[in-house]
């Protein structure tokens, strides 16, 4: 059992600090934003995640798990700290590492014996030694530390999953003294053999921008080859199964939609692009991703104005607003350039979410008309979009919907609906890569 404290407990950092006291640690979450602290020690979770609140629970009740906004006295008792702030999108497309830089100058601030500082926040190659010597400019030759990295993988919408049970853990280290350390953090995953790579630090920091990329780029290409069944009558869903019976391709990341979004894809691809034009090296591939995820937006739209080639004063009810299933992160959603050019066009736009109508309007459309279920939603609608693939979604009476809409009309961006059924009821329909079968 290691000493653990974490910076920065939003997504990544609750998720990751409850599983770490699941494992057997001792973990500390910390935080600058005394409110999201204040909840945790209230038993409220901030963010909705799936078994999330389960996993806090159970934790905080084995006191493996406390809360503190006292960043200083949390960094000085623990042994290992993971550092889990933001990295966003700075203004030219990179990595912006000022809260890790601050958080590292805390960190050096309040050290007075051995300490692990460890990334888990998604930084760029080259950042763990630049750490290192920003740690040692602020503590002096005396202090002993090591600095890891350990990118991490969870998806949201199946965090509490995923981290419990990840396809393997990826750790950067300089020393031997470390690695023992970080294995026993990970002990019950390494007992159970979970894959383990262990490596050296600018490695660990690539693996997790090159896995990121390359899924973007499987979402980019398969949303390409959808705009192209779309026009010739071809069934996207048929083609990518039997794309993912080669193994060589999988069938993962094959599923066509309104382009990436989220905290993630967007911000890693651009900042990998980054990195790459400062050591020379284009990434072309994920440049020409980055573009089709960005035009993909309006390839949705297009689809709209198909239906709808006069969008002025036509309702328009958009059904999903986080950036995919099961949370409500709305950061780099796709429907948010969605709505904006509705509105462009003149509609009279309603929306519907079953979790993120709050942080949309909170975050970027304080103005957006968001109704409490779907049915108020699509009731008198000219057309319906569907943007995230909730169960409730997929679940839609199209019967029912028909009749409470003015003009069946219906853009089905994630393709969850039966395109026979939209057949039966009569819809004019689209959908993404099976709108002509
Ligand atoms: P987030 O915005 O949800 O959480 C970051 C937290 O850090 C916030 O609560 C913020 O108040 C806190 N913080 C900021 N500056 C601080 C400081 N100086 N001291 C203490 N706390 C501070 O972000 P997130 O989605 O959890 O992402 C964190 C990192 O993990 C990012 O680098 C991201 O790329 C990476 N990541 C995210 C995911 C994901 O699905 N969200 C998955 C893998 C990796």
């Amino acid at each position: 059992m290691r000493k653990i404290c974490i910076i920065g407990t939003g997504y990544v950092g609750l998720v990751s600090g409850a599983g770490l006291a699941d494992f057997g640690n001792d973990v500390v979450c910390t935080d600058i934003d005394q409110a999201k602290i204040d909840m945790l020690n209230d038993g409220q979770i901030p963010i909705y995640e799936p078994g999330l609140k389960e996993l806090v629970d159970r934790c905080v009740h084995t006191k493996r798990l406390t809360f503190s906004a006292d960043v200083e006295t949390s960094v000085h008792d623990a042994e290992v700290i993971f550092i889990a702030v933001g990295t966003p999108m700075g203004d030219n497309g990179e990595a912006d590492l000022r809260a890790v830089e601050a958080v590292a100058t805390t960190i050096a601030k309040n050290m007075d014996s051995y300490k692990i500082i460890c990334t888990k926040s998604t930084v760029p190659v080259g950042t763990g030694a630049h750490l290192e010597a920003l740690i040692r400019a602020e503590c002096g030759d005396e202090t002993e530390f090591d600095v890891v990295s350990n990118p991490e993988f969870l998806r949201e919408g199946s965090a509490v999953k995923d981290f419990l049970n990840p396809d393997r853990v990826v750790l950067g280290v300089n020393s031997e003294r470390a690695e023992k350390v970080m294995k026993d953090v990970y002990r019950p995953l390494f007992i159970n053999e979970t894959p383990m790579v262990i490596t050296n630090l600018p490695s660990s920091e690539m693996i997790k921008y090159a896995s990121n990329a390359f899924l973007a780029v499987k979402i980019s290409f398969i949303n390409e080859v959808a705009n192209l069944a779309d026009k010739v009558g071809a069934d996207i869903h048929t083609i990518a199964r039997a794309m993912g019976l080669d193994g060589r391709i999988s069938s993962k990341f094959l599923h066509p939609g309104p382009g990436y979004g989220g905290s993630c894809f967007p911000k890693d691809t651009e900042a990998l692009v980054h990195t790459g034009d400062q050591h020379g090296v284009q990434f072309q591939v994920v440049e020409a991703a980055i573009k089709a995820n960005k035009s993909q937006r309006n390839v949705i739209l297009g689809k709209a104005k198909e239906l709808l080639p006069d969008l002025n004063g036509k309702v328009v009810a958009v059904l999903g607003l986080a950036f995919k299933a099961n949370t409500d992160d709305v950061r780099d959603t796709p429907a948010l350039e969605i709505i904006q050019g509705l509105n462009e066009g003149g509609a009279v736009v309603r929306a519907y979410d079953p979790i993120a109508s709050e942080n949309m309007k909170k975050y970027f459309l304080p103005d957006l008309n968001t109704l409490e279920s779907v049915k108020e939603t699509v009731t008198g609608a000219d057309l319906v979009i569907i943007l995230t693939e909730w169960n409730e979604l997929r679940g839609l009476g199209l019967e029912a919907l028909k009749q409470q809409m003015k003009t069946p009309n219906i853009v089905d961006a994630r393709n969850i609906l039966s395109v026979d059924q939209l057949k039966e009821f009569g819809f004019n329909y689209r959908n993404v890569g099976r709108s002509k079968i």
